[in-house]
């Protein structure tokens, strides 16, 4: 697999910036978004030594880099890095989309855009008056749970292995959860509830290879279950969701749609992302 981007100092530099970040795939979905808008940029991976992110990311603006995104585990401190922040990345408290613009960096936060986007657009699952199980309070829910208030779904559960997380989140959505009419509450993984028609799995725990963390009683029939997750750590996970009779559903749809919101961010252009989402499957079976 050899699709890093040979850097031409001539074209807007752009990159994914994270520790570790060998895997990561942005460097050809935002290749792909170039050719298809006809965009003169390149897109590279910037590892950053975990004790020195600020110093990597300012080192590449100024070597001619017009704005990066931000992988783990390095949002938080990309929101302290920026001057300016869009209302997500506020509410988030992390930036996922750096623009290095003259007069301050611009941070915004398009995890939670990419994953409505996925759920709605691609699933065809409406959010809209729908009750929703979230799972995990940790960066990833941060980012999202502002856009899926703002969805407008009746209800939101947030729950975490350590429900205090899950309860500090959702204080912190409260005034949005209630500006939207959203009825949003915290619990722990045991007393979450039951049938919910859309379940999001927003912990790390099939990334540790650890089991299902909740009951197959929080799937309504039909269920949409989407794993943050993607490639074979979101399998079992899935796999669960599948043989309890609920649609399964990974995280790749929402890494290319935030990508898509990041790209229209630098660049002023959507880009279209069903082929870009379709080769990445194919790329990655
Ligand atoms: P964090 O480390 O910030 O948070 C991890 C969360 O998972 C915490 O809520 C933690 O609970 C929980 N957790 C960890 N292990 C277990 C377990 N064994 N059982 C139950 N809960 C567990 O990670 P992130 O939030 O940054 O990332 C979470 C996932 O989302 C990752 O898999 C990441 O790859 C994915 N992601 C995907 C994106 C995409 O574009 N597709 C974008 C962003 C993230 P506790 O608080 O109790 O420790």
């Amino acid at each position: 697999m050899n699709d890093a981007p040979v850097v031409d100092l001539s074209l807007a530099r752009y990159a994914v910036a994270g520790n570790p970040i060998a895997h990561s795939q942005s460097p050809f979905i935002h290749t792909q978004f170039a050719l298809q808008t006809a965009q003169a940029l390149s897109y590279e991976r910037l590892l950053c030594p975990l004790d020195d992110f600020p110093a990597t990311v300012q080192a590449f603006a100024a070597a001619g880099g017009r704005g990066c995104n931000v992988t783990v585990p390095f949002k938080f401190e990309a929101y302290r890095l920026a001057k300016q922040l869009s209302p997500r990345a506020l509410l988030a408290g992390a930036v996922n989309t750096l623009r290095f613009d003259a007069d301050g960096w611009f941070g915004d936060n398009t995890d939670g855009l990419g994953l409505v986007r996925d759920i709605e657009h691609n699933a065809g699952r409406s959010l809209a008056g729908q009750r929703v199980l979230l799972l995990g309070a940790g960066g990833a829910s941060a980012g999202v749970l502002g856009s899926l208030i703002a969805a407008g779904p009746a209800e939101i559960k947030l729950a975490n292995r350590s429900p205090a997380k899950a309860q500090a989140l959702v204080d912190a959505h409260l005034d949005c959860a209630h500006q939207h009419g959203v009825l949003i509450s915290a619990s722990g993984l045991d007393d979450c509830g039951c049938a919910y028609p859309v379940v999001i799995n927003g912990t790390s725990a099939s990334l540790a290879g650890a089991g299902v963390p909740v009951g197959p009683q929080v799937l309504a029939p039909g269920a949409l279950v989407v794993d943050m997750m993607y490639g074979p750590a979101a399998a079992n996970f899935l796999d669960w969701a599948r043989s309890h009779g609920a649609t399964p559903r990974d995280g790749l749809g929402m890494l290319v749609e935030q990508a898509a919101a990041a790209f229209e961010i630098w660049r002023g252009l959507r880009p279209a992302t069903a082929a870009v989402l379709a080769e990445l499957r194919q790329r990655l079976a």
